[in-house]
């Protein structure tokens, strides 16, 4: 009998000729994620497993598992020859321990196997009941789910629970795409959803040092290792300095314009970026209606700045409710409310213009330096790779 994890892939297998191709993407993304546990990993007819460590490392690979974009669900189970002795055995060693109401339930894909799938379940059942007077069998509402995968690599797995994993497809299969990631609780949530899809995920952080400070950068750093567990293991995080743009347009436009100039500048810098590395999109964590710059006029003022890379935004019909839901899953709420500054909080303006026109803020924007400052900050981007946490 081996200890093992046993791993179901998603909507893979909605895939036709090319499913190949991303089970060896999601085969690759495993292996990096549990290279720091000793173990094996293998590959039979409809499932990996993930094999060989020691059992105290169960839960840690466990939680990383769960976070693999393309896996649909995982159970850790006892492995073990198929043949009808070790099924009992196991059935009833399994159960030794569990009380209460329980059912077998069986999944044969070996059709070579003499017993057919209910045939399986009922034998196992009678014998479990012979063997634990504490339990009865309950095929309804059971309390413990005895779950017997008799595979066709002739083995037999074994387990009382399944975890499920985040599904979507493997990172990596749907492009690269650049995250603005603010210290917020939008944009960590609309990273981890195109993450989920398959889109690898760069992020791109715009700061105004020393306005802000050196925490809002470190929660910003926690959030991408937060991020990083669902996008194969790390993300690359360009940082960004905007002091001296919004210093200029404080100085020089009227101040209901700012959030409107600074986000055209900010999606100016995220396109440039993405033809320099080959990005596909933008990502962002926008929702309609939710503040004055998410109005469509003002996406579609501050958008118009990004001639050829498509602005995804994932979470554009999205409730806060509903963001803050999947933000609490993902483990980043707690530190997208820690109360640090963010850029856009600078120097916000009083009355932020809420139905901006095009042709106003190409007049506001005209009072500066647009292009020599956005090359400024763009000459000043770092880039930090932040691994999973
Ligand atoms: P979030 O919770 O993600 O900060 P928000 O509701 O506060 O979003 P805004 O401040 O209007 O909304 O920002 C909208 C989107 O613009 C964010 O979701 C994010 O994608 C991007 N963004 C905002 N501030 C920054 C920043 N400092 N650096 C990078 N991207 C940012
Ligand atoms: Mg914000």
């Amino acid at each position: 009998m081996d200890r093992c994890l046993l791993l179901r892939f998603g909507e893979i297998y909605l895939k036709g000729k090319n499913r190949n191709f991303f089970e060896k993407l999601l085969e690759n993304n495993i292996k990096n994620a549990i290279s720091a546990y000793n173990c094996e990993f293998s590959r039979i007819p409809g499932r990996y497993v993930v094999s060989g460590y020691n059992l105290a490392s169960e839960p840690a690979l466990i939680a990383l598992l769960t976070k693999q974009a393309g896996l649909f669900s995982l159970s850790p189970a006892v492995c073990f020859d198929t043949d009808l002795d070790n099924l009992k055995d196991m059935a009833t060693k399994l159960m030794e321990d569990e009380e209460g109401t329980f059912k077998v339930e069986t999944n044969r894909a070996d059709k070579t196997f003499s017993l057919n799938s209910m045939q399986i379940s009922a034998m196992l059942g009678g014998e479990i009941l012979k063997a634990n007077k504490s339990l009865k069998v309950d095929v309804v509402h059971p309390e413990h789910i005895l779950n017997v995968d008799v595979r066709e690599n002739k083995k037999t797995y074994m387990f009382l629970k399944t975890y499920p994993c985040v599904g979507g497809m493997p990172v990596g299969s749907a492009g690269r795409g650049l995250l603005l990631l603010s210290g917020g609780i939008d944009s960590p949530v609309a990273g981890y959803m195109m993450a989920k899809r398959g889109a690898k995920i760069y992020a791109l952080h715009f700061h105004s040092f020393p306005y802000t400070s050196e925490l809002a950068r470190r929660k910003v750093e926690e959030l991408a290792e937060k991020i990083a567990a669902y996008n194969a293991g790390e993300l690359e995080v360009f940082m960004c300095p905007m002091t001296h743009y919004q210093e200029e347009i404080n100085k020089n436009c009227k101040s209901d314009y700012n959030i409107t100039l600074l986000r055209r500048a900010m999606f100016t810098i995220a396109e440039r970026l993405c033809k320099d590395k080959g990005f596909k999109m933008i990502i962002t964590g926008e929702s309609l209606g939710q503040v004055a710059s998410q109005t469509i006029e003002s996406m579609s003022v501050v958008g118009e700045v990004v001639k050829d890379t498509q602005i995804m935004r994932p979470l554009v019909g999205f409730d806060k409710q509903d963001t803050i839901e999947l933000s609490r899953k993902i483990d980043c709420y707690d530190i997208s409310i820690r109360p640090y500054e963010d850029c856009c909080t600078v120097f916000v303006p009083k009355n932020p213009i809420i139905k901006p026109r095009l042709e106003n803020v190409k007049r506001e924007e005209a009072k500066l330096d647009f292009n020599v400052l956005v090359d400024e900050a763009y000459s000043k981007i770092e880039s930090v790779v932040i691994k999973a946490r």
